[in-house]
């Protein structure tokens, strides 16, 4: 069980990532972890401080949602997650937030258009939009799934609401957040101050294929899940 105290520990130290880079407020946002070769996930617990998400407070679902091991009810987006996991076996990890300026792309369901380098790098094209949801059930799930699959983007912009991310592990998809709002942010002011540049479609592909394939520390495994 050692690894499972490992995870708790990962995930409740990440969580830390998402205020440090002002991506959520009060007890908004989420991230969760995939035990690897079980049917299981660590993920944040509900309705809890920032402050206080230690190793301790994280609690473990099934990916039905169901809580399996823990002192707190799990986080309310418990089932978009676990929809995630059970429809995508190569994603490790997965996180919400309603970082403001992804979120304000959302709520005009509008998709962030490819005009930077870093966008190019990690999604690889368009941040894209998915469909209006309500929490509970597994719609939100399938909206994330729905508009990933096929797609090169691990972040999601869901409609009215704010964004999703995935990656081969936890800490792959808070990157993926961090980045989400970082090129959000710069988009938004672009267009405030002019009219951006488009980046042609080839060379967005060869940024792409650079960044996942070479960049980075050697024996830094590609991201390869999608
Ligand atoms: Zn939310």
């Amino acid at each position: 069980m050692n690894e499972l105290r490992e995870l708790r520990e990962t995930v409740a130290r990440l969580h830390a990532e998402l205020t440090r880079y002002g991506l959520v407020a009060w007890t908004a946002g989420n991230i969760s972890a995939r035990v690897p070769g079980r049917d299981l996930m660590v993920i944040k617990p509900s309705g809890i401080d920032y402050d206080e998400l230690s190793a301790d407070a994280m609690v473990v679902c099934d990916l039905e949602g169901v809580l399996v091991e823990g002192d707190h009810a799990p986080s309310s987006d418990t089932a978009a997650h676990a929809y995630v996991y059970r429809a995508m076996p190569e994603v490790g990890g997965v996180v919400h937030t309603h970082s403001s300026y992804a979120t304000a792309w959302a709520a005009r369901a509008e998709p962030i258009p490819c005009q930077l380098t870093a966008q190019a790098d990690e999604f690889g094209g368009e941040i894209p939009v998915g469909p209006f949801a309500l929490i509970g059930g597994d719609d939100i799930g399938k909206g994330i799934v729905s508009t990933l699959a096929g797609h090169r983007s691990p972040a999601v912009l869901m409609r009215n609401h704010g964004v999703f991310t995935i990656g081969r592990d936890a800490r792959a998809a808070v990157k993926a957040a961090v980045m989400c709002e970082d090129v959000a942010r710069t988009a938004h002011l672009a267009r405030a101050l002019g009219r951006p540049l488009p980046i042609a479609q080839a060379d967005i592909d060869s940024l792409y294929h650079r960044y996942q394939t070479a960049y980075g520390q050697p024996h830094h495994p590609a991201k390869e899940i999608r």
